[in-house]
């Protein structure tokens, strides 16, 4: 027997949520971040209030225990209030990355950062990608070696999300560094990941990019100079980096999947308010079959993928609660959300601009944010869209059909 309904929890939860984002984060205040380029603090703490922060750490760790359907109802909220994606970006980030290192790390990270970022005391983000590439994710050039009791790093890691968050609330970012040389075949052998407080000597940010879209949280890089990091800031083994790292992948890619697709809808709605009321030829533009086959396809998408993102979170849950799936056939579905629902939501924007006109255009009107907000998903963030089908086809084909190693 199959049920796809949401529980009574989950329901209330999404209510609750709906209602907290319809006052403290309307599109105005969406458009006024997006103009300051950033995103107060007190809204992040506000957020803590609500558990909203890394909700799915366990109790006992400050988290809420929550399961990643619900985490997908947050992410599908956070998106359909905030369209321009920068505190859904924020928050996801720190979902996603600050669980997986929750999960691998030693008590004194979970004091030094976790337990700060629940509470919206702190930054947690992921530092993979290096100038050199991102998508060939054990292609990085970091480095660490041990020296005494402590590990050295050095390298140099760019287009981060939050980089002038972590400078200004505190906190840091897990980061990969090459710790043994990678056996022939088998390039994501060899690296670590640790925990990198931005405040360490040796840090200096070096870069914030003036990016296309999601304007209210930073995109920048940062320099490792001999840093020095005690042995609790490893996070996990030495030299198994790279499965902590696909895991912070696979779960900040399902939480992006319902961001687009709450973005996707508010776009809908707003659409649909207009093409109500905007007159041409005599009637409202709503009466047209042009725009209601265009409207049609976009909501059948749109219910299609959510179909997809919350199988794919429910398969997740089994996978950590029960280990019904394995790792690799969740990483497959996950792969298939973020391959199709930034795009998806993306021809969304663009057609609601289009029914708006001259007006869509403009930045009096909300839409434009969204589109810029969301390319970022298109283009890369968390993995490009070539590097979602290389994932699925590999679990389609068989590892020995990979092109490269
Ligand atoms: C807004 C934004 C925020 C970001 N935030 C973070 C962050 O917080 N932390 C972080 O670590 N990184 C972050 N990134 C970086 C992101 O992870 C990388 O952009 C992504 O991994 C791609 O790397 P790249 O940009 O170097 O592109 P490349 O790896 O150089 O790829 C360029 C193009 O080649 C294609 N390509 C590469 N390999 C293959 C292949 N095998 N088959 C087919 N096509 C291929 C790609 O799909 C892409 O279209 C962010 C990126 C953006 C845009």
């Amino acid at each position: 027997m199959m049920d796809f309904s949401f529980t009574e929890e989950q329901d209330l939860f999404r209510k609750a949520l709906r209602e907290w984002c319809e006052k403290n984060l309307s599109l105005e205040k969406v458009r006024e971040m997006d103009t300051k380029g950033t995103i107060p603090q007190e809204l992040v703490r506000e957020m803590a209030k609500l558990g909203l922060l890394i909700m799915t750490a366990p109790e006992e760790h400050g988290g809420t225990g929550a399961d990643w359907v619900t985490a997908c109802i947050a992410a599908e909220e956070l998106g359909y209030a905030d369209i321009s994606i920068a505190v859904p970006v924020l928050w996801l980030v720190e979902s996603s990355w600050g669980y997986v290192v929750d999960k691998y790390c030693s008590e004194q990270v979970r004091e030094d950062v976790i337990r700060k970022a629940i509470k919206g005391d702190a930054f947690i983000g992921i530092g993979s990608t290096e100038s050199s590439g991102g998508s060939d994710v054990a292609g990085f050039k970091s480095t660490a070696r041990k020296e005494a009791d402590k590990w050295v790093l050095n390298g140099e890691k760019m287009y981060l999300s939050g980089t002038e968050e972590s400078k200004k609330w505190g906190g840091g970012f897990f980061v990969n560094a090459r710790t043994s040389p990678a056996p022939p075949g088998a390039p994501h052998r060899g690296m670590t990941g640790f925990y990198l407080p931005m405040d360490s000597p040796g840090v200096e940010i070096n870069k914030r990019f003036d990016d296309m879209g999601r304007m209210a949280i930073s995109t920048g890089g940062f320099v490792m100079k001999d840093v020095k990091l005690p042995e609790s800031y490893l996070i996990g083994e030495v030299d198994k980096g790279f499965y902590l790292t696909m895991e912070g992948f696979d779960t900040a890619r399902i939480l992006i999947g319902a961001v687009c697709l709450g973005a996707a809808k508010r776009a809908l709605e707003l659409g649909i308010e207009y093409i109500k009321e905007r007159k041409a030829f005599g009637q409202p533009i709503g009466k047209f079959e042009g725009i209601h086959f265009e409207l049609a396809d976009d909501w059948a998408e749109l219910e299609a993928l959510r179909s997809l993102v919350y199988r794919t979170a429910w398969m997740m849950d089994k996978r950590y609660q029960e280990k019904r799936f394995t790792p690799l056939e969740v990483a497959q579905m996950i792969s298939a959300c973020k391959l199709k629902t930034p795009h998806f939501a993306f021809d969304v924007f663009k057609h609601v601009m289009l029914w708006f006109g001259a007006y869509g255009y403009t930045k009096e009107c909300p839409i434009e944010m969204g589109l810029r907000g969301i390319m970022s998903y298109c283009v890369g963030a968390e993995g490009t869209t070539n590097i979602q089908r290389v994932v699925i086809a590999r679990e389609l084909l068989g590892k020995e059909y990979i092109a490269y190693k």
